[in-house]
């Protein structure tokens, strides 16, 4: 998994090829995404930004994500139900953990992911180039809570 710091670097490379300006406001945005501890959405990353930036809004937060999604820096996670998500640090796909009722979302690390592409593509002859896999239920501080 590559570390933050490179991924900072990464995204700001990506952002100056295309003339883009790096305010303070919008390297604060990028440091998140760089984490993306939890998988921030877009109003939690305005929520954090604004602490130190307070003329920070809402637009300029979802016009930086919205550009490095473009860039392919960022992966989104959309939901039927609540906001969409942010992973900045592994931005090509990858299986989630989703908690139903915090919404905490972490990355599991599944050994067993190229086997099971392997084996999607043997038995339906598709040349797999994406997948979507959310796995859902309580993270361990929901279930402690919920006793
Ligand atoms: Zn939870
Ligand atoms: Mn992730």
């Amino acid at each position: 998994m590559p570390d933050s710091e490179t991924r900072l670097g990464h995204m700001l490379s990506r952002l100056r090829e295309r003339g883009q300006r790096i305010t303070p406001q919008r390297l604060a945005i990028l440091r998140i995404l760089a984490d993306s501890e939890g998988h921030p959405s877009v109003e939690k990353i305005y929520d954090v930004v604004v602490r130190d930036f307070p003329t920070t809004s809402l637009a300029t937060v979802y016009k930086t994500v919205t550009l490095l999604k473009e860039l392919g820096e960022v992966l989104e996670l959309e939901f039927s139900q609540g906001s969409n998500r942010y992973d900045g640090s592994k931005p090509f796909p990858h299986p989630h953990v989703v908690c139903t009722r915090c919404r905490r979302i972490v990355d599991p690390d599944l050994e067993s992911l190229s086997a099971l592409t392997a084996q999607v593509s043997r038995q339906t002859g598709f040349k797999v180039v994406n997948h979507r896999l959310d796995f859902y239920g309580l993270c361990p501080q929901c279930q402690k809570e919920k006793r």
